[in-house]
């Protein structure tokens, strides 16, 4: 389980998480919402040991590991994934090679034909076309096809805690449509896979099926619920929640 308690980050001198508290378990799908600002991104590159990001209480844990000891690179291998809302470019490197090489660092490392066979599988359930494997990552890709490439590294990655972050934003609705579909085959493969998904839609979670929902603001996180709590939220906005609290 990956289980985080009061946990307090500083970004600049400013403290942006307040206290926030969450347990995903394996093969959890959870959504977190909330307004603007509200330190949803600070989570995620928290999380990912982003260095801007200064824990100063509280505890990350994932299955019985402190989180917070180790580097970057070390969480990546343990498992963790973020998927992001700008997804960077690397140029002279080829979409093929760079999922090769990354597949290799977390200790997946496949014969040349299977990782072949593995890529051209996943790419076609992804509707990515096959010529993007000899593409450099990302370069000159659409809106969209980043996207894509992004859930095609989590398929193959197979990472046991997956984050999302506004994956969904700017694309359009067969593009949204697409991506979470990639995510849930990727779950199916991977079943004891988190998947912790931030967005502020609710199409994506209309696919994704979240087995809870989290609403944060200021901070920490102020409520969860189920599936209907999305329709609320779509229907009132967060000022019912949050309205004490800003
Ligand atoms: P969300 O993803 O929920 O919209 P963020 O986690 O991006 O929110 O931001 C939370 C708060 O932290 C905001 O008030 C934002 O202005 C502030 N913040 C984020 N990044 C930085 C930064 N690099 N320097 C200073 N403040 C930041
Ligand atoms: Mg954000």
């Amino acid at each position: 389980m990956l289980a985080i308690n009061n946990l307090h980050v500083t970004v600049d001198g400013k403290e942006i998480l307040t206290g926030l508290t969450l347990n995903v378990k394996p093969g959890e799908r959870v959504a977190i919402m909330g307004p603007n600002g509200s330190g949803k991104s600070t989570l995620a590159f928290t999380l990912m040991g982003h260095p801007k990001y200064v824990v100063t209480a509280g505890s990350v844990m994932w299955s019985g590991e402190d989180v917070l000891a180790l580097s970057p690179d070390a969480r990546s291998r343990l498992g963790m994934f973020l998927s992001f809302q700008y997804p960077a470019s690397i140029n002279g490197v080829t979409l093929s090679n760079f999922l090769r090489q990354a597949m290799i660092a977390h200790g997946k490392r496949l014969s040349l034909p299977k990782f072949r066979a593995a890529l051209a599988k996943e790419m076609q359930t992804l509707g990515v076309d096959p010529a993007f494997a000899e593409r450099e990552l990302n370069v000159g890709f659409s809106g969209g096809e980043k996207k894509r490439v992004e859930i095609l590294q989590l398929a193959m990655l197979q990472p046991k805690i997956a984050i999302l972050d506004e994956t969904d934003s700017g694309l359009d609705i067969d593009a949204i449509r697409v991506v979470a579909e990639g995510v849930n085959h990727a779950h199916a493969q991977n079943p004891e896979m988190c998947t912790i998904v931030i967005t502020h839609y609710q199409r994506i979670l209309d696919y994704l099926k979240p087995d809870t929902v989290y609403v944060l603001a200021s901070g920490k996180i102020v409520k969860s619920g189920g599936a209907e709590l999305i329709t609320e939220l779509e229907k009132k906005g967060y000022g019912w929640i949050t309205g004490n609290l800003q």
